[in-house]
């Protein structure tokens, strides 16, 4: 399997200001999802430098906008957030009452904000948060599935005013699966759609050693599991 590291971060914390230098500094080029379409496509064909990391910021954190943009900026490196969308606060003053599981959001105007900003890609993190494994068994599977995976899409396009669909989907709560069997009806039921809304990959939480490649199940490494970005790095190249 080719590696690519795809970071996946959630709150902001201190240590991340030499987390970041440490990129900066040792030349590593940070990359939007989109960007690497032709990658996930077909990861053994594609040619990607050493150097490629791809960091992800989950749930739309309040402290995202605060702290972390900044720092980003800082060293220009880019970004993918992703939004669950029916968590997002519109108001300013009511964000503490309207804090989700995840935490504090940032509101709809501060997104829109980032929007704006080359360094950032925004992607949908479902509507609800909830894991997709997770449903209520009395409503249609499907119909669920197209709320969380095709209107956190299109309230994304809208809300934003962004030039396209985003073309990649976020599990939340890192729901994906195994891939090394076949995939199973249910998996297969995300995948048909995924395809529907033209998604070109979705993100799950986790690496195994032993996963097939899926476009629909890209890895990622939780930032957190590791003292530094350089120790996270070197173990991931490595693989
Ligand atoms: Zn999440």
């Amino acid at each position: 399997m080719t590696i690519l590291p795809i970071l996946m971060f959630h709150g902001y914390k201190d240590r991340y200001a030499d987390d970041f230098r440490y990129l900066s500094e040792n030349d590593y080029e940070t990359k939007h999802l989109s960007e690497l379409i032709s990658f996930f496509l077909n990861p053994k064909e594609t040619k990607l430098s050493e150097k490629t990391v791809v960091l992800t910021f989950d749930d739309g954190l309040q402290d995202f906008y605060q702290l972390t943009f900044d720092l980003l900026s800082k060293y220009k490196l880019k970004a993918s957030i992703c939004i669950p969308t029916g968590l997002i606060p519109n108001d300013k003053t009511k964000r503490e009452i309207e804090r989700s599981e995840c935490g504090i959001h940032m509101t709809w105007d501060e997104i829109r904000a980032l929007a704006q900003e080359p360094l950032i890609e925004i992607i949908p993190h479902s509507v609800t948060h909830t894991r997709l494994n997770q449903f209520d068994d009395r409503i249609d599977k499907k119909s669920q599935l197209e709320y969380e995976i095709g209107t956190s899409q299109r309230v994304l396009f809208e809300k934003l005013g962004l030039s396209k669909h985003p073309e990649f989907f976020c599990f939340p709560g890192g729901a994906g699966w195994k891939t090394g069997e076949e995939v199973n009806p249910e998996e297969r039921l995300v995948i048909d759609v995924l395809r529907e809304y033209k998604y070109q990959g979705a993100l799950r939480a986790e690496f195994n050693v032993n996963d097939k490649w899926n476009q629909y199940c890209i890895p990622r490494w939780n930032i957190d599991r590791f003292p530094t970005i350089e120790e996270a790095l070197l173990k991931i190249l490595e693989i």
